[in-house]
């Protein structure tokens, strides 16, 4: 199977392109503007661990209308879109100032998550390859928290080899009609707007009858519904598109170049869950090492050798990761696409959380099985063990990122792709072979 995910190359990381004028920060300005954040984060943000606070659940209406107007707050402040282009909403900051705000907002509770597919994926997408039109008129209710987004590429049967997807888009006049399904659209339920990969042209191969849109999730013909997850949570979603029409003024870069458009989305999913701070399912994919030594002090094991030790490694591995997410981000900013340093960060982020979650359920004991505390409080621990997986899933598997790896990093061979140059209409699938008008 083609790993088409694996794609890199092709783009350019939106947050580097669009910073303005990247400029090193003098002492001033940075500790000036780590006083603004500050000032800002005191007044709207609680931390994590505040016993008084009860946090809305992922799926939770009440989650999306405190993130709303957090984020609208943030915007009057002049702290949204820090490094988007002023034109369209955004601050022209750099990335050195976006790391201030997540070093100051590291401990801290933000309902960002409902954001991070928007603000990490869809609007960069927008901004490297929008028409002026999409740019000015989405990316500053972007940055407002007025209007959310989704990204709708995921199919039954097109998830690593996302190139293969069967939703169809058939022009009609000056507009587009769309008839398909996607899976594991994050947040759908929540959202005003998606950007959604559809196959335009199925007699040319697979990578180049794609085209991107701009999807009203609003529109007649879409039809969402959320799936249960193991953890209990409905973070995502099925969507069923009925003969949806899109105008077509909504396409993102030309029809028939979805793909090349396709990669800066990629890229940036990558970057955004393995070397952001947040992800877009698992808002806190490492909880700080703070709370496993907490649990420790709570069950008396800081002096356990094994304990220590666990602490240690995931106290090393989590600081290696931030560097690599650092290394990233400055090459995003020095508008460099990311590489494989992207799927490095990636696939050690979501290893990462996997080792953290196990750590704590083993400090934790018998007390990781429960979902709260008696006493109040929480214990983050199961729900973090049975959401740790979905950080290996989404936005490729790790074994889509070992391939990559394998291939870029360590020059092994590609695999085999027997359908990269055979028209779509050709290749067989698992799906029934008539979805698409001949
Ligand atoms: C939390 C979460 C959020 C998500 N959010 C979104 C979203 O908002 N929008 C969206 O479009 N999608 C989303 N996804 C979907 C995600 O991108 C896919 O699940 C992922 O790309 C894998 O595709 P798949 O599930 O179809 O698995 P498949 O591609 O069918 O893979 C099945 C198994 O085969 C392995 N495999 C596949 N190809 C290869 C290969 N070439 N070499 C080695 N092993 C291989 C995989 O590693 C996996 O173990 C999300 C997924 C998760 C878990």
């Amino acid at each position: 199977m083609a790993d088409d995910r694996s794609a890199s190359g092709g783009g350019r990381g939106a947050r580097g392109t669009d910073v303005g004028g990247a400029v090193a920060l003098t002492p001033e300005t940075d500790e000036a503007f780590r006083y603004r954040v500050r000032g800002f984060l005191d007044a709207h943000a609680h931390r994590r661990d505040d016993p008084e606070v009860r946090r809305p659940a992922g799926d939770d209406a009440a989650l999306v209308e405190w993130a709303t107007s957090y984020q609208a707050a943030l915007y009057d402040a002049g702290l949204a879109g820090l490094t988007w282009p002023i034109a369209y909403g955004g601050q022209g900051l750099t990335t050195a100032h976006e790391t201030i705000f997540n070093e100051e907002a590291g401990d801290l509770d933000l309902p960002s998550g409902v954001f991070s597919i928007g603000f990490g994926m869809c609007i960069p997408t927008l901004l490297a390859h929008g028409s002026e039109e999409l740019k000015q008129r989405y990316v500053r209710p972007a940055a407002r928290g007025e209007e959310i987004w989704c990204q709708l590429f995921s199919e039954p049967s097109a998830g690593s080899d996302v190139a293969s997807l069967q939703t169809r888009a058939v022009r009609d006049g000056d507009e587009w009609i769309v008839d398909g399904q996607k899976v594991w659209t994050s947040g759908a339920q929540h959202c005003d707007f998606g950007i959604l990969l559809a196959r335009t042209d199925p007699e040319v191969p697979k990578h180049r009858g794609l085209t991107m849109f701009v999807l009203d999730m609003h529109a007649a013909g879409v039809a969402v519904r959320p799936l249960r997850q193991m953890n209990g949570a409905s973070n995502f979603n099925e969507v069923f598109l009925d003969s949806v029409r899109i105008p077509g003024d909504q396409v993102v870069g030309e029809p028939g170049e979805g793909w090349r458009v396709a990669i800066t989305t990629l890229m940036n999913e990558r970057v955004s869950i393995g070397a952001g701070r947040s992800a877009a399912t698992t808002p806190t994919p490492v909880e700080p090492v703070e709370a496993h030594l907490d649990t420790a002090r709570r069950r008396r094991l800081q002096g356990d050798p094994l304990a220590r030790e666990g602490l240690a490694d995931l106290l090393v591995q989590a600081r290696v990761l931030d560097l690599v997410g650092l290394r990233v981000r400055a090459a995003a900013s020095a508008g460099r696409v990311p590489g494989p340093e992207g799927s490095i960060a990636k696939l050690a982020g979501s290893l990462l959380a996997a080792r953290a979650a196990q750590l704590g359920a083993a400090l934790a004991g018998p007390e990781a099985t429960l979902t709260r505390l008696h006493r109040g409080g929480s214990s983050p621990w199961a729900e973090r063990v049975l959401s740790a997986p979905a950080a290996s899933i989404a936005g490729g598997t790790s074994e889509v990122m070992r391939n990559i790896l394998g291939e870029r990093v360590l020059g092994l061979p590609k695999e085999p792709e027997v359908d990269r140059s055979v028209p779509f209409s050709q290749v067989r699938t698992s799906e029934a072979p008539d979805t698409f008008p001949r």
